[in-house]
């Protein structure tokens, strides 16, 4: 029986805790929303469970797709028992149609369809805004080894392949998405992080309505209904 013991962590959206098997840890959904590095602050009502459980919900497909993830077991709609992983300070940005500071930088209309995946890394530090690095930057900085970066990249280029078409059947546009990557305690590189609508933007297919996280950082309303339509749409519910 393993058992929840001390906090280790609490970030912007998750609490993780320590148990009684060293390999393991909770993850805990909070409803905190933050945006532009934590400028702007605030609740998103029911938040917390809809990511955990279409995180967990992919995470089961992609394992069965064959890609390595953190997941172990829900708990409840909050709370995920996850393998213990260092987190490789990267955040992973894979896109399939222009948006956001992809947009700005390139001066691309956001819709934009981009003729072959784009994939990104920035540098996970929140006190530098999570800049910008390419393979030159991790390898002189050693945020990761080069066998690592490649299967990384592997990794993220079939999640997009899955989530795609996995999003498509529910008449949604893939738009961009970030994912994070750990190691565990024997090396393996694994999926880690969430896959939600705070880490992925969602188009409606048809209407190309936002249905993410977008529409709490540009004021757009319907946030906490936009989360529970997502949800719906993944989990039949
Ligand atoms: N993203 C994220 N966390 C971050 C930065 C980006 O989850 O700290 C996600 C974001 O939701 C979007 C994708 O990564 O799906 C690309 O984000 P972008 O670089 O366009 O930055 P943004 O415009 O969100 O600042």
């Amino acid at each position: 029986m393993i058992e929840r013991t001390q906090q280790l962590y609490e970030g912007k959206a998750k609490k993780v805790f320590a148990t009684t098997d060293p390999d393991l840890v909770i993850v805990s959904y909070k409803d905190d929303a933050t945006a532009f590095n934590g400028e702007k602050k605030g609740t998103i009502v029911g938040k917390g469970v809809v990511n955990n459980r279409m995180s967990n919900y992919l995470m089961e497909k992609l394992e069965q797709k064959g890609i390595p993830t953190h997941y172990v077991q829900e708990l409840s709609d909050r709370e995920t028992l996850v393998k213990r992983v260092t987190i490789v300070p990267l955040e992973v940005i894979v896109r399939n149609i222009a948006a956001g500071s992809l947009s700005k930088r390139l001066g691309l209309p956001e819709g934009t369809p981009m003729s072959r995946t784009v994939l990104e890394y920035c540098y996970k530090d929140d006190a530098l805004g999570d800049p910008m690095v390419n393979a030159y930057h991790i390898m002189a900085m050693q945020y990761c080894t080069q066998d690592e970066l490649n299967t990384i990249a592997t990794m993220a280029l079939k999640v997009n392949q899955f989530l795609k078409n996995y999003f498509k059947k529910i008449n949604v546009d893939l738009v961009d998405f970030k994912l994070e990557f750990g190691k565990t305690s024997d090396g393996t590189i694994v999926l880690a992080d969430e896959i939600s609508p705070d880490t992925c933007r969602f188009w409606d297919a048809t209407t190309h309505e936002k249905l993410d996280k977008d529409r709490f950082r540009r004021d757009m309303g319907g946030v906490e209904d936009a989360y529970k339509e997502m949800m719906k749409r993944v989990l039949g519910e």
